[in-house]
């Protein structure tokens, strides 16, 4: 027992602070933590000792990073954890990081509510030479928005590129369902949708299920499993009044949106305060009783600029487009990327339009595979919808006019009466026809376009009047039939 606690003596408790990047990219104030250091003796060899901290209230993740000295000498130490009431987990030798949070923990740890008070951590000495003294040091975070973000410690991968994925699917978390075994339709685990999605070589998907929050222990085992298939922590946020899609968030969001009480928008500022964004899922769905609360049908407060994206291709049956809500929305004013999602409630569905995982794929321009640059990605607008689930084809845009330049995604500013010179470049697109829309519109400025043999880009010239504006392309096949949707650049719209 002395021994116990001489190294227990010996520990020094810092404060600290780690800048951290926010799903915005932006610095925010680091999370509180504290760095336990101590020394371990050879006199300390094949015992156990407890280092304790206090978490303070309000805390609802612990990050814990874990090292020590003499490994050369074949010091060894094993690290666990206790909260005050229970233990929480022991990850031996094996891990020198972990994370616990309420709906999700690293695996040898128990996800669940964090109380306040002092916790423990567990050290065992399974060796230590006589004359050997390791000295540890324990960094522990308390509620590092990282890994609330993000089961991926670390980008999946670099560099600035088009990466594809699929935004909308269920597991058997809440009503996906998959043959077992024996064939009979059970709750599909979380493990068949991410293989399905490795199986399609798509870059990232979002496990999407209606208002649960117990898929991301799950995900957060699965994640270094799958190194190439990023999984964006999401939820299908399902009201009365409509479905829509938050990602970037693990904390619990109260969604029981009801008259006179919790209202839409407190909904969506939760989420936003949790660093996430939301978008709007088939706002054009069937409702009633064929599907209830399907349709988007919010409440006259609801605003609708605390989206960041629309659902204008959604997978279900039968890709079921809400472009025309989404152009409704883009006409008051609105910035909304476009996003799709297969809807997918069978991960095991064969390839094809029917619900299946990459039906469509939404891509997005981001410069690593992580949660941060898909969902910054997707707040630039660098986005487009694929129908085809091709791993290849592209569609970008950029317009000009008085000598100012935007890209998809972005702003820009005209005269009323000028000229919008547009240049719409395509990749896999050959022989596929380029629509450009004004408002939502075809115009008989700017016809639709052929895409030669070459791919080479193409343009055209619309005039626009006063006011707000907004351009957008659809790339589609000799028959008229959809392929790719992209996201918009607004003309004169508010900074
Ligand atoms: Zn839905
Ligand atoms: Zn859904």
């Amino acid at each position: 027992m002395k021994k116990q606690w001489t190294a227990a003596a010996s520990l020094m408790f810092l404060m600290f602070a780690i800048p951290i990047r926010t799903a915005q990219g932006q610095a925010q104030s680091p999370p509180a933590g504290i760095v336990l250091t101590g020394d371990v003796t050879g006199a300390q060899n094949k015992t156990h000792f407890e280092i304790p901290f206090n978490v303070p209230a309000g805390t609802h993740r612990i990050s814990v990073d874990f090292h020590y000295t003499g490994a050369e000498q074949h010091a060894t130490l094993d690290l666990g954890i206790a909260d005050p009431e229970r233990f929480r987990g022991e990850s031996g030798g094996n891990k020198s990081h972990f994370t616990i949070g309420e709906n999700d923990a690293t695996p040898s740890y128990l996800p669940g509510a964090i109380p306040a008070g002092t916790w423990h951590l567990l050290i065992a000495v399974p060796n230590m030479r006589a004359h050997v003294v390791s000295h540890y040091r324990a960094e522990i975070r308390f509620n590092d928005r990282a890994e609330d973000a993000s089961f991926a410690e670390q980008p999946l991968a670099k560099g600035t590129r088009w990466y594809r994925g699929d935004l909308h699917m269920h597991s058997g978390h809440s009503d996906g369902r998959c043959p077992s075994q024996s064939g009979a339709m059970v709750a599909c685990p979380v493990f068949v949708n991410a293989q399905t999605a490795a199986a399609r070589g798509l870059d990232f998907i979002a496990i999407a299920d209606h208002n649960a929050d117990s898929q991301y222990d799950a995900e957060r085992e699965l994640q270094p499993y799958f190194d190439r298939v990023l999984l964006i922590p999401a939820r299908e946020i399902t009201t009365f009044h409509g479905h829509f899609n938050i990602f970037g968030v693990t904390q619990f969001v109260d969604w029981r949106v009801t008259q006179g009480g919790l209202d839409l928008n407190s909904v969506l500022r939760d989420v936003a305060a949790k660093g996430g964004i939301a978008s709007v899922n088939h706002a054009l769905s069937p409702d009633g009783e064929i599907c209830m609360g399907c349709k988007w049908d919010p409440p006259p407060d609801e605003d609708i600029s605390l989206f960041t994206a629309v659902e204008v291709i959604n997978g279900g049956p039968f890709m079921l487009s809400s472009a025309k809500f989404w152009d409704a929305q883009l006409r008051e004013g609105h910035r909304l990327a476009a996003v799709g999602g297969s809807d997918s409630h069978n991960a095991m569905n064969p390839p094809g339009p029917k619900g299946s995982i990459g039906w469509p794929t939404t891509v997005v321009e981001a410069d690593e595979l992580s949660v941060s640059a898909i969902l910054g990605g997707i707040r630039r607008g660098r986005t487009f919808v694929d129908l085809t689930a091709s791993h290849d084809k592209v569609v970008d845009f950029e317009a000009e006019s008085g000598g100012v330049q935007a890209r998809m995604g972005e702003t820009l500013h005209a005269a009323a009466g000028a000229e919008i010179r547009v240049r719409i470049h395509t990749v896999g697109c050959a022989g596929s026809l380029v629509h450009l829309l004004l408002d939502g519109e075809e115009v008989a400025a700017a016809p639709p376009m052929t895409v030669d043999s070459a791919g080479a880009p193409v343009e055209a010239k619309v005039t626009v009047g006063a006011g707000r504006h907004w351009l957008r392309v659809e790339v589609r096949d000799a028959k008229g039939g959809l392929l790719l949707m992209s996201s918009p650049i607004y003309v004169n719209f508010a900074d």
